[in-house]
């Protein structure tokens, strides 16, 4: 395989006017990649083996997508992805900081590895948000020294001299960029699945919401053009994929930065005409940036999906002013009113977190009563968990634990009675399925997901991953639906 054969580069974007810059350091990326191959390709032909690689990966959608291309250029440079569980030569951990026990899962799995890495001389690779803590490095540095490789999400395109710097010195390098520079296009991917791909169309965040930590290690908004986003698609397109994911922090704010407005609405209808793609989802969206032309793009483009994840976090104005979120209790359900009247069959989705520091008994029901007037088909719920470096962080927390408990207790409680409530009306009724493969739990039954996004375990003969399928869903549980004799549509 030769890397440079489209007289390939790596393309460093202009953030402001999406000009073309061609970054030497960009285009060294492929030099370096290529010396590691040849280091690989001695290898093999020396041993007649293939240097393993493996993956740990943590968080968000945005972490998944990172790992495709970590995970693609290691696959440009010579090396073989294998499971989770099998031996390998590097261990890649792309981490996540946006809650303190993710990072000490990690901390704990990188420890537990000690041993695996002196009998094998396998060594780790850390990436991912988690990393861009300066103390975290420092951790890492002084206590877990089969870590050989530690970088950013600043700096993901540099891996391939990042690795070859420790394969040829076996020195630790530690390289994390503190802010990153427009967006780079170009970079290798492995995709996971054919049928169903990750899109980038936005990096970082503005807002600031009071708890979180994205803004301080993914940096501000950059969009990727619109152009880019969209040869993108097409490509996946032509390569079999059905079912792309638009991803961002916030994905209403696609443009703004390029100074564009409505651009995320009308990126929706140029999708729309893009042949073989036949389902469109995206997340995460900000309830203060969902527009009218954003609920119109949604409703006239039939390849989006009726699935909507629409994080309101708590139901008390007075807490969501800690938050930074800027909008109201009144302003969300509006805004639910108005789509549900726009898109009637839509399921909406959320999350939130229960007992931010000075949540009393008055703010959560408050809470409650944003659960019982939405009915979201389902949540994502969480103990709220303060991060290090975030203004949160320093408010006292005056709720005590047990109490924190019993309110995330009646709250998954009152969610999962409407979820199940709300799935009931899928029973009896025939929906169009798309295929991710046989189910992990009973490799015997398929498994796939609704357009509503309801996740469908169903048994059926001669349909393949990747196929859409009718299928009658005899019964609704809470977390999904079971369905029977399902028929390939195509
Ligand atoms: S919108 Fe708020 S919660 Fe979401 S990534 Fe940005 S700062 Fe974090």
């Amino acid at each position: 395989m030769d890397i440079k054969k489209d007289g390939g580069k790596y393309v460093l974007k202009n953030k402001k006017n999406a000009a073309l810059q061609t970054a030497e350091n960009m285009r060294s990326d492929f030099e370096w990649a290529e010396q590691v191959r040849n280091m690989n390709m001695e290898y093999t032909l020396k041993t007649g083996k293939t240097k393993k690689f493996r993956m740990d990966i943590f968080g968000c959608q945005m972490n998944e997508r990172d790992s495709e291309t970590i995970a693609g250029m290691l696959t440009e440079m010579g090396f073989e992805e294998v499971p989770k569980d099998s031996a390998a030569d590097i261990i890649i951990f792309v981490t996540c900081c946006v809650r303190e026990n993710a990072e000490e899962r990690i901390y704990g799995h990188i420890g537990a590895l000690a041993h695996e890495c002196e009998e094998n001389g396998a060594f780790i690779v850390a990436c991912g948000c988690m990393m861009q803590q300066p103390h975290v490095v420092e951790k890492i540095k002084k206590s877990y020294r089969n870590v050989k490789i530690v970088l950013g999400t600043h700096n993901i395109h540099t891996f391939p001299e990042l690795l070859h710097r420790y394969l040829t010195t076996k020195k630790r390098v530690f390289e994390v960029w503190e802010k990153g520079e427009g967006v780079i296009e170009d970079l290798p991917t492995k995709r996971k699945d054919r049928h169903k791909a990750w899109v980038n169309i936005i990096l970082g965040c503005n807002n600031f919401c009071s708890y979180c930590i994205v803004p301080h290690v993914r940096g501000r908004e950059r969009s990727r053009s619109m152009a880019d986003v969209l040869a993108e698609i097409k490509a996946l397109a032509e390569d079999g994929c059905k079912e792309i994911t638009l991803l961002g922090q916030n994905v209403n704010s696609y443009g703004n930065d390029l100074g564009e407005k409505d651009l995320f609405a009308r990126l929706l209808y140029a999708i729309e005409e893009i042949e073989g793609i036949q389902r469109v989802r995206f997340m995460t969206s900000h309830p203060k940036d969902l527009s009218g032309s954003l609920i119109d793009a949604m409703k006239n483009c039939k390849k989006v999906c009726n699935h909507l994840h629409l994080p309101i976090q708590s139901g008390s104005t007075r807490i969501l002013g800690l938050m930074n979120r800027k909008y109201t209790k009144e302003h969300y359900l509006n805004l639910v009113e108005r789509i549900k009247a726009e898109i009637p069959d839509i399921a909406i989705t959320t999350d939130i977190i229960v007992g931010f520091p000075g949540e009393t008994e008055e703010d959560f029901e408050e809470t409650l009563d944003v659960v019982r007037k939405v009915g979201f088909s389902s949540a994502f719920m969480f103990i709220y968990s303060p991060r290090k470096g975030t203004p949160a962080a320093k408010l006292e927390q005056t709720t005590p634990p047990a109490a924190i408990s019993q309110r995330f207790r009646r709250l998954t409680e009152l969610q999962t009675e409407i979820s199940e409530e709300l799935a009931k009306r899928f029973e009896g009724k025939t929906v169009e399925v798309l295929v991710d493969g046989p189910s992990k739990q009973n490799p015997d039954i398929l498994t796939g997901r609704t357009r509503t996004n309801h996740l469908v375990n169903f048994d059926a003969q001669g349909i393949e991953k990747g196929e859409f399928a009718d299928v009658k869903i005899i019964q609704a549980r809470a977390f999904w639906l079971e369905g029977k004799g399902g028929t390939g549509l195509e």
